[in-house]
């Protein structure tokens, strides 16, 4: 019974989606970087508690600080993110949601005492970077594991960065 039970729900986590499963690891992120004409855009969604340390709004003033601290950094996104100097990549719009936090067009859920932060980052290019720096190990010290997806003119690739490896190939 344990068996096919272990087996249906691995069965089920194959069906999922890449981009539906809402994986709540502490100390994990995902980032999805697109490479498009023109552009790159970069999406993080992490547990807020790789980010801030909690969950939840925040209660004292430290922890207002925490929170604008890690938005300031955050939206800092070209220091966050060493591009390709090559491809003369400029910053355009950030945007930031977080329900706990209410940041941005959050929509509310049940509160089950986790809470994550989804943050686009947009770039304008002139030409394809090859590689991008990930800075997130150094700004954030409690994340230590980035599941990180590409997708290029060369296709799509998964790879796992573990701190403190930060470099992301966008050439092959
Ligand atoms: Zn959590």
């Amino acid at each position: 019974m344990k068996l096919l039970l272990a087996t249906s729900l691995l069965a089920a986590s194959i069906a999922t989606p890449a981009w539906a499963g809402k994986a709540h690891e502490h100390g994990a992120a995902r980032i999805d970087i697109a490479v498009e004409p023109g552009r790159l855009v970069i999406s993080l969604e992490s547990p807020l508690d790789g980010l801030l340390g909690f969950e939840r709004a925040p209660r004292s003033a430290a922890e207002k600080r925490a929170v604008e601290s890690m938005a300031a950094t955050l939206k800092a996104a070209d220091t966050l993110f060493r591009i390709d100097p090559a491809a003369q990549c400029s910053l355009g719009p950030v945007t930031l949601t977080s329900a706990p936090l209410k940041l941005g067009d959050a929509k509310a859920t049940a509160d089950d005492g986790h809470g994550d932060l989804d943050a686009e980052f947009e770039f304008a290019c002139k030409s394809a970077p090859a590689f991008v720096e990930v800075g997130l190990f150094k700004a954030f010290p409690r994340l230590a594991r980035l599941e990180v997806q590409t997708a290029t003119a060369k296709g799509q690739r998964k790879q796992v960065l573990v701190r403190p490896a930060q470099r992301v190939d966008l050439a092959r």
